[in-house]
């Protein structure tokens, strides 16, 4: 009887455990994606993600051909949708890769039970995450809060395995499919995905030269770097990770091969350390997209939403050019340095006085990285709400972020050509006068404590 691999947040066919626990097995294989929009609690995927998932799954479907394989595509409450696969194929196995989310982990749990109860062989492994979530704790056996143990912890414990191979060969079982255009994953009219595709290429291929060229060309000066705008030598893989097009077991081990990496590599390692936090802190606090993960913060006194100064910092029409700088570069690219990611969720949240979870909102529909874990989990850390948070009175001055990071002004150039002209507007707020707002609204904060 065949066996099933499920495709989620792993669409590659390099070290991917289910798939390759399904072609070991020796049975025909069925590879299958479902877009599923209909499972409670699932998050709906935002604009850019679904832009990126229409060109990782066409690259996808294209290196499984090449293997003698097929991508079957199916659209539905995710449960319901593999368990008819199971009935029409006649699976005698279900696999697939580990997720971590809430909502998605009740439904896989739900699922492996019910197809066990049917007689199937169900297994799945961890593929996405360097560390287990339930494998990292404190001494007294707690979740950590704070980074740098947490990071210390995995440090020692054992190194993450070694990437798997592709397989060579999948000898494929036969299952009707979706057609991809019908799910409409692209934007029809307006069509605002020109400056992704300018920018990026979906897909394993792309997301392996991506990391070639990262190591060989800027790993060297990554450490000293990563913080400037303008000089581009972070690795920009995120939206390759976020999709599973390259797995952190790759990552990580083709960094430690390099042994010319030093202070770089170091760094880098350390950045992927805070994408498994922001998972293992997910999984402890399934909300952290809605809740304070701070429990005091539900106490701040956010004011009333002004739409049209949440308008202003969407399209990037502040006046204070570092902010809207990073907010064009988001629109047209579907990405922003993360340097300027911070600047502009201090500026809505400290000197708009802005919810941090309409920022979050709008990132989640932006980003082609957006994920369920480093997107809440960033903007609760710089809101000061969250985990191992920069401390609330750390309000980024835009001003002075510019003149460190940018000092010969290249990023805001690129991205507002019209700075210092009359055609560029005054700034909405006054930079002191709200931070000194923020700071006292703070209080009520503290009292709660
Ligand atoms: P590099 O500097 O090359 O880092 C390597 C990898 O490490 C990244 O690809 C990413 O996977 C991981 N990483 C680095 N920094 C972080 C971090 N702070 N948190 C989690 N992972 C990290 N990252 C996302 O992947 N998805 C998001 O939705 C997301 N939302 C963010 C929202 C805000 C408000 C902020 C401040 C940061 C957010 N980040 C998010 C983190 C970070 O900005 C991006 O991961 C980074 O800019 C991606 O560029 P890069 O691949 O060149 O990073």
């Amino acid at each position: 009887a065949p066996s099933i691999v499920w495709f989620r947040d792993d669409l590659r066919v390099a070290d991917h455990p289910a798939l390759h626990a399904a072609v070991e097995r020796g049975a025909p294989v069925v590879c299958v994606y479902v877009l599923d929009e209909e499972s409670p609690g699932i998050r709906p995927l935002g604009g850019a993600a679904r832009w990126w998932l229409h060109g990782s799954l066409t690259a996808l479907g294209d290196a499984l051909g090449a293997l003698g394989g097929r991508l079957v595509l199916r659209r539905g409450p995710a449960d319901r949708v593999i368990r008819s696969l199971v009935d029409e194929t006649g699976a005698g196995a279900v696999f697939w890769n580990r997720r971590y989310g809430g909502p998605e982990r009740e439904l896989d749990a739900g699922l492996k039970q019910a197809l066990h109860d049917d007689g199937l062989i169900v297994h799945s492994f961890a593929a996405d995450l360097l560390f287990e979530p339930w494998t990292i704790r404190t001494g007294q056996g707690t979740p950590f809060s704070v980074f740098t143990p947490f990071w210390r912890a995995c440090r020692s414990a054992p190194e993450p395995r070694h990437p798997l191979p592709a397989p060579h060969a999948i000898d494929s079982a036969d299952a009707a499919t979706d057609d991809l255009g019908d799910w409409e994953l692209l934007p029809t009219r307006p069509d605002w995905a020109g400056g992704l595709r300018e920018a990026w290429t979906p897909g394993s291929d792309a997301a392996h030269e991506r990391l070639r060229e990262f190591l060989d060309d800027d790993l060297s000066a990554y450490a000293k770097g990563r913080d400037e705008p303008a000089k581009e030598v972070t690795s920009r893989l995120s939206p390759h990770l976020r999709w599973g097009e390259l797995s952190p077991y790759e990552v990580w081990h083709a960094v430690r091969e390099r042994r010319s990496g030093g202070e770089g590599a170091a760094r880098f390692l350390t950045e992927l350390g805070w994408r498994e936090f922001a998972w293992h802190v997910l999984f402890h606090a399934p909300d952290l997209a809605t809740r304070n993960w701070r429990a005091e913060f539900d106490a701040f006194p956010w004011p009333r939403l002004h739409p049209s100064a949440l308008r202003a910092w969407e399209v990037g029409r502040t006046g204070v050019p570092l902010v809207d700088a990073g907010m064009r570069e988001l629109w047209a690219t579907g990405a922003m340095h993360n340097r300027i990611r911070l600047v502009t969720a201090s500026f809505l949240t400290k000197n708009l006085l802005i919810d941090w979870r309409r920022g979050e909102q709008w990132f989640w529909d932006t980003l082609v990285d957006a994920d369920a874990a480093s997107n809440p989990f960033n903007w609760q850390w710089v809101a000061g709400s969250g985990a191992d948070a920069a401390p609330y009175f750390r309000v980024f001055n835009p001003e002075l972020q510019a003149t460190k990071f940018d000092a010969h002004g290249e990023y805001v150039r690129r991205w507002v050509p019209e700075v210092g002209t009359d055609d560029y507007p005054e700034p909405i707020v006054d930079l002191k006068a709200t931070r000194d707002a923020a700071l006292a609204a703070y209080e009520h904060v503290k009292a709660a404590r």
